[in-house]
């Protein structure tokens, strides 16, 4: 087994782990491996042990891998997502490529990725960021500005809005980790109770995946922790 392999099957027994730990389903939980950084390679790999959802922050560098994976796996269904922030000047490339953004805070960019979505591909799947903690230079719409900006991006053609996704700030204290994810888990369900269309709380990466699933996570995003450590940019 490649050492890719035996890591997604690590991380997976780690949210199944969770899962069980907190009373849910395992198949309540996805698992998006975070390829930033890593070459294709990385990716034919992980599709090889069976992974098939991957996450880019950098959007040049997604739809270079995109393409190459595209020429080199006609064959596989992948879904990436774009987890990073979205400049305007980006919004084409994001549109025409990916199937999904997490990373959409401010109508403006949702706009622009609905105009370009090109009318052959399927709806582009939205997640809003929030920044759940208040963190006062990060990305993420803050938690008063939620219902409004979710309501115009309901109301955007190309797009469906599936639900939240938050980076908080790393602690390794437990408790904190519990009581952020819980306050994201809240206004996931708030939103929910407007829209039945919500169905993703992208929340967790591999120091805080447990707390993260047992407040409600239904997708964590796992990069070292599969591939390895990350190599400069
Ligand atoms: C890089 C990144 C991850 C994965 O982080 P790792 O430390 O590689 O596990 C998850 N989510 C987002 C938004 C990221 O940028």
């Amino acid at each position: 087994m490649t050492t890719i392999a035996a890591n997604l099957q690590r991380v997976r027994a780690q949210i199944d782990q969770a899962c069980a730990a907190s009373g849910r389903k395992a198949t309540e939980v996805g698992l998006l491996a975070v390829s930033k950084t890593f070459a294709v390679e990385a990716v034919l790999e992980a599709i090889a042990a069976g992974q098939s959802a991957f996450g880019e922050n950098y959007v040049q560098e997604g739809v270079e891998k995109i393409l190459a994976l595209r020429e080199r796996r006609p064959d596989a269904r992948v879904e990436w997502h774009c987890i990073g922030p979205v400049q305007s000047n980006k919004t084409r490339l994001v549109a025409s490529h990916f199937d999904w953004v997490q990373s959409v805070d401010r109508l403006k960019i949702a706009q622009r990725l609905s105009a370009q979505r090109p009318d052959d591909l399927p709806h582009l799947q939205v997640c809003l960021q929030v920044n759940i903690d208040g963190g006062a230079n990060k990305s993420g719409v803050t938690p008063d500005e939620l219902p409004a900006l979710a309501e115009a991006v309901r109301a955007l053609p190309r797009l469906r809005l599936r639900g939240l996704m938050c980076i908080p700030e790393p602690s390794d204290d437990p408790q904190v980790q519990h009581a952020v994810f819980a306050r994201a888990r809240a206004l996931f369900e708030q939103l929910r109770a407007q829209d039945g269309g919500i169905d993703t709380l992208s929340m967790g990466m591999s120091d805080d995946l447990a707390a993260a699933v047992a407040a409600g996570s239904t997708l964590v995003r796992v990069g070292r922790g599969i591939f390895g450590h990350r190599p400069r940019k």
